[in-house]
């Protein structure tokens, strides 16, 4: 009997080298793998998605998992789509591409849904969240404001630029990648004709709203840290350039971190300052500030802003662009977010607004907790990775605040990346809410009860209009017409104040439904 027969999965020895196996592809790896399985054993098919079904060849196993080639898609998934670019197989830089724009949006805003579930523990539906559609581009491609592109020659020393080849320092020539800037074509065709033996990289950096470019070429062999190496801006470049976030100029050295898709990034800011809710009396702190690019769109609208990075030279490009925009109410600090904080200039000032904005690994625990300590109304939480977002909102969310909104903002076209801002807020406010919200469901529930549940009122508008209504939102709208009061829902005036108002849009959506339901 064999294996298969017993039932047991699958295990390496039934596989070997190059053998072609037929796989259904269910989910994509978070390197943007394809994953499929044989009988219980995992696989890796890079330029696979789901809904495929393909052939692909074993390149190498390992206890419970493998890494397969693509050969031939047998069926294709209904999202799939002919990759924009030529070399996007061999490059591997966008695993994205074989799916449709519309389909990498879901995907994203699924994979922020499952991890909040799966490591933050969340129930979102039950909790009343919903995780927003996801904030896309209306053209995916060419938005990539900086590009480092190998240079080097060739085995027949033919000079090339392009990418390495996977796990070698072979260059594979392209000169055109797609989400770059259309520029970088024939800058390459220059740099090129100008190409000496020390010349590792080429640095190209453009101003989206200025149109000012800078060139560069790199000298360094480690790869890791390309920037770290000798800069040195081509004949007639500038040493620098600017550009704008929102009504905010930056000015952008080689070396300096700048977002790399300027157009999302007003995006995501926006919504940033949108959910800090200020009205300029508010002291914020902006945890993990890089640049000062949030801490500045923040202090617009602020009292006092604090910043602080880890990278010196990052503070000094703060506080200089501080200075460039006339912005005189946000203060800098080096140092670590879990140090800084605890300092004693900072024990005193409470923060009404926290921002964070870390790496992808989270936020240090230390820095949570002192952030708890010093309980800021709200806590905008901007995540480039949802596992380690998720992992930190648990934290903060059993600390007594409440997730409020969750909006994922699509900075990586074309890559498994995404962006979440989220919006926390105090627990005590909210967790009178959860009490209104569910008592208002127990009413529902009873046998009282006429016309429509809150269910088949949200159920209901999100079919007509296509956006999701609070249980909170229908309550606020029932009571307008009356409703509640007529069911005799009891709730104590002083709470109705705190309450944020339902917006007009809603209001009307839920409105139609209670006539929809007869109810009014
Ligand atoms: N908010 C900025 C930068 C975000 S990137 C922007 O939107 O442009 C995350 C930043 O956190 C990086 O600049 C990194 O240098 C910084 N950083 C990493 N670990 C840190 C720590 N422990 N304390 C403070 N800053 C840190």
């Amino acid at each position: 009997m064999s294996f298969r027969d017993a039932g047991f999965p699958a295990d390496r020895d039934m596989y070997e080298k190059n053998q072609i196996l037929q796989i259904n592809i269910t989910d994509i790896s978070h390197e943007g793998e394809g994953i499929g399985r044989t009988d219980g054993f995992t696989w890796f098919v890079k330029d696979t998605i789901p809904g495929d079904v393909v052939e692909a060849s074993v390149m190498k196993t390992k206890k419970t998992y493998g890494y397969a080639r693509l050969q031939r898609v047998i069926a294709s998934s209904e999202d799939r789509v002919e990759p924009g670019c030529r070399k996007a197989r061999a490059c591997g830089g966008c695993t994205l591409q074989a799916m449709s724009y519309p389909a990498q949006l879901e995907f994203k805003r699924n994979k922020v849904r499952n991890v909040l579930e799966r490591i933050g523990g969340f129930k979102l539906d039950e909790e009343g969240i919903r995780v927003e559609p996801v904030i896309g581009m209306e053209d995916p491609w060419r938005y990539r404001n900086k590009a480092i592109i190998p240079i080097g020659r060739d085995k027949d020393g033919k000079v090339t630029a392009g990418f390495y080849a996977a796990h070698s320092h072979d260059i594979i020539e392209c000169e055109d990648c797609l989400l770059g800037c259309r520029e970088n074509k024939d800058i390459l065709v220059q740099i090129k004709k100008v190409y000496t033996d020390d010349m590792t990289h080429v640095l190209i950096r453009k101003g989206f709203r200025t149109g000012e470019l800078m060139v560069c070429t790199v000298s360094n062999h480690d790869n890791n840290a390309v920037l770290s190496g000798e800069i040195t801006p081509a004949a007639g470049s500038p040493d620098h350039i600017e550009d704008y976030i929102g009504d905010l100029k930056f000015r952008i050295s080689p070396r300096s971190f700048f977002q790399v898709n300027p157009i999302q990034v007003e995006k995501l800011y926006g919504k940033a300052v949108e959910f800090a809710g200020l009205t300029g009396k508010e002291t914020v702190w902006d945890l993990y500030c890089g640049i000062g690019t949030i801490s500045l769109a923040l202090a617009k609208k602020a009292g006092r802003v604090y910043g602080v990075e880890i990278i010196e030279q990052a503070i000094e490009d703060a506080r200089e662009n501080a200075k460039l925009n006339g912005i005189s109410n946000a203060e800098f600090f080096v140092g670590k977010a879990e140090e800084v904080t605890l300092r004693e200039e900072f024990a005193g000032c409470s923060p009404d607004v926290v921002v964070v904005d870390p790496p992808r690994k989270g936020c240090d625990r230390v820095c949570l907790d002192t952030i708890l300590r010093m309980n800021p109304e709200r806590i905008v939480y901007v995540s480039c990775d949802p596992a380690t977002l998720a992992r930190d909102l648990r934290i903060l969310c059993d600390g007594d605040y409440r997730l409020q909104r969750v909006q994922p903002v699509d900075m990586f076209p074309q890559t498994v990346h995404v962006e979440t801002v989220v919006l926390l807020s105090k627990g005590n406010i909210s967790s009178q809410n959860v009490r209104v919200e569910f008592s208002l469901e127990d009413m529902d529930m009873s046998r009282f009860q006429q016309g429509a549940t809150y269910k088949q009122i949200q159920d209901w508008v999100q079919e007509k209009y296509g956006f999701h209504v609070s249980h909170l939102n229908i309550a606020q709208v029932k009571r307008k017409h009356g409703i509640i009061e007529r069911e005799n829902y009891n709730k104590p005036k002083s709470l109705d104040s705190r309450q944020p108002g339902c917006p007009e849009e809603k209001e009307n959506a839920i409105a139609a439904a209670l006539k929809h339901f007869q109810m009014i």
